[in-house]
């Protein structure tokens, strides 16, 4: 009877423990709920936010920056362009060669992982790196540089980061994010430092056009299908960009261009809502981050911090119970957990999940945990996943609301394309970024929240496109697009 009423003790803890497991695991669920409801309040909220950061300088959390692009490729570009792109954990640098009639007859790329001490050192230790980098490559590829061919020696450069723009080839960095830090560039005008880069490693290459990413993703997006209106990244961070008509950008009053528009970098990293379902690990995580109170909306969304809001919820639970035994000092380490591993544990289809298993004792020293509690991780997953992907999704839609195409306007009655304003037309978003391209339920997720909040009705006029390596390629098409003027200055 001793043993009988040992036996009773340990299950009514067991069972304690497992209770407290789950309130954890329930209550961020439940403060992490994306309902079709509540998106819809996000994309207000985001089409409200858009118009302010239009109207004046500052006037919304979201930049809505100038890009100075009023013209995107349509097809006809041709001629050789390199690109170098920096902006996440990659570095990338590639060469295309334009046919003309949207084709890309040559496309080579290098991708090198950017050294993390260059991440924070100064813009001259970086733009070395990147010069010389380049340099490797362009030798490597057998081009001569001596040949007098001024448009092999244009460059996109795609810069992943918020940049006030002067010209199409010129601006300066606001602020730093995803993880980097360098003091001495804030302010500069990051095509000068290039160029002087450039110039030290004696190559003469002319940066024709100054890109952010998703301007990038947005150009190749539109080189191949003219239907397409706005660009998204969701990668280590998180952006968007759309063509706006230049009389909606109020803050810039009499805005010249020659095609009545320009895409505008909305920074939708930075943007915030009250109607975003914050839990209080994201309220840490920002806490804690090199850039509180900033880039609220690409914190919940982006690859650089899924990982951790997991890591985050796990260790709670350590702390709670012990079903991870003893709280792992790993737990407590700020991206312990990276996001492709997040990804690879929701994905374990092993039916006793031995990915999961194996990533939790190799990367977080949790060992021998029951199939029961492996199922919890998942689980997981699962919540911080899914609420990502429907934000963005929320996104997008406020994005389609601000410019019109979100279907509240009706729909025309022969459903033809090129409808009349207000009338649903055929609508296409470029995507970019492994989060997008590389983890399919993140993709799933994303994709059918769209259809929901769309509903059925208008969402097969939406369209959204892969576009592989969008962000470098498009960035040569718009130096390619530039190229002319560059000419004109350099000779
Ligand atoms: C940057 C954006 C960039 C996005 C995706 C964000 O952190 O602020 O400029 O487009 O990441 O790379």
């Amino acid at each position: 009877s001793v043993i009988a009423a040992v036996m009773v003790g340990r299950r009514v803890r067991s069972r304690r423990r497992w209770w407290k497991v789950v309130k954890v695991v329930d209550e961020f669920e439940e403060n992490a709920v994306t309902s079709v409801g509540r998106l819809r309040q996000v994309v207000d909220a985001m089409a409200v936010e858009m118009h302010a950061g239009l109207a004046s300088e500052g006037g919304s959390k979201l930049k809505m920056l100038l890009t100075f692009v009023d013209n995107l490729p349509d097809g006809t570009e041709s001629g050789t362009y390199y690109a170098l792109h920096v902006g996440g954990t990659n570095f990338r640098i590639l060469r295309i060669q334009l046919g003309g009639q949207r084709s890309i007859l040559g496309h080579d790329v290098e991708r090198k992982p950017i050294p993390q001490h260059l991440m924070t050192s100064t813009s001259e230790e970086l733009f070395d790196f990147i010069a010389l980098s380049l340099k490797e490559f362009v030798e490597q590829k057998g081009n001569n540089l001596q040949i007098p061919q001024v448009r092999g020696k244009d460059i996109g450069f795609t810069f992943s980061f918020p940049v006030k723009q002067t010209s199409v080839s010129s601006g300066t960095l606001i602020k730093w994010t995803k993880g980097f830090a360098i003091e001495d560039m804030v302010e500069k005008d990051v095509v000068d430092c290039l160029q002087k880069a450039l110039a030290r490693r004696g190559l003469d290459m002319n940066v024709a056009a100054l890109v952010n990413d998703s301007v990038g993703t947005l150009a190749l997006g539109h080189f191949y299908d003219k239907d397409t209106v706005a660009a998204v990244v969701i990668g280590t961070g998180t952006n968007a960009c759309y063509f706006e008509r230049a009389d909606a950008v109020i803050k810039c009053q009499g805005l010249l261009t020659t095609s009545g528009g320009m895409v505008i970098n909305m920074e939708w990293g930075n943007f915030w809502s009250s109607h975003l379902p914050r839990t209080s690990y994201d309220i840490d995580l920002d806490a804690e981050s090199q850039n509180p109170n900033d880039q609220g909306f690409e914190k919940m969304i982006s690859g650089m911090y899924l990982g951790d809001i997991v890591r985050r919820v796990i260790h709670k639970i350590s702390l709670e119970s012990d079903i991870f035994g003893p709280v792992s000092s790993k737990l407590s380490a700020r991206f312990a957990l990276s996001t492709p591993l997040l990804a690879a544990m929701h994905e374990d289809d092993s039916p006793d999940l031995k990915e999961v298993a194996r990533i939790l004792e190799e990367t977080l020293d949790i060992h021998d945990v029951s199939l029961k509690v492996r199922k919890l991780v998942v689980k997981v997953c699962d919540v911080v996943t899914r609420r990502a992907a429907r934000l963005a999704a929320a996104g997008i839609v406020g994005i389609l609301k601000k410019i019109g195409r979100d279907g509240t306007g009706g729909i025309t009655s022969g459903r033809t394309k090129g409808g009349k304003s207000g009338k649903m037309r055929r609508t296409v978003v470029a995507v970019e970024g492994g989060l997008y391209t590389s983890y399919t339920m993140f993709r799933e997720y994303l994709n059918e929240a769209v259809a929901e909040i769309l509903g059925e009705e208008i969402a097969p006029y939406v369209i959204l496109k892969v576009m592989e390596d969008g962000s470098g390629i498009g960035s040569a098409m718009l130096a390619a697009a530039n190229s002319a003027r560059s000419v004109d200055t350099v000779q």
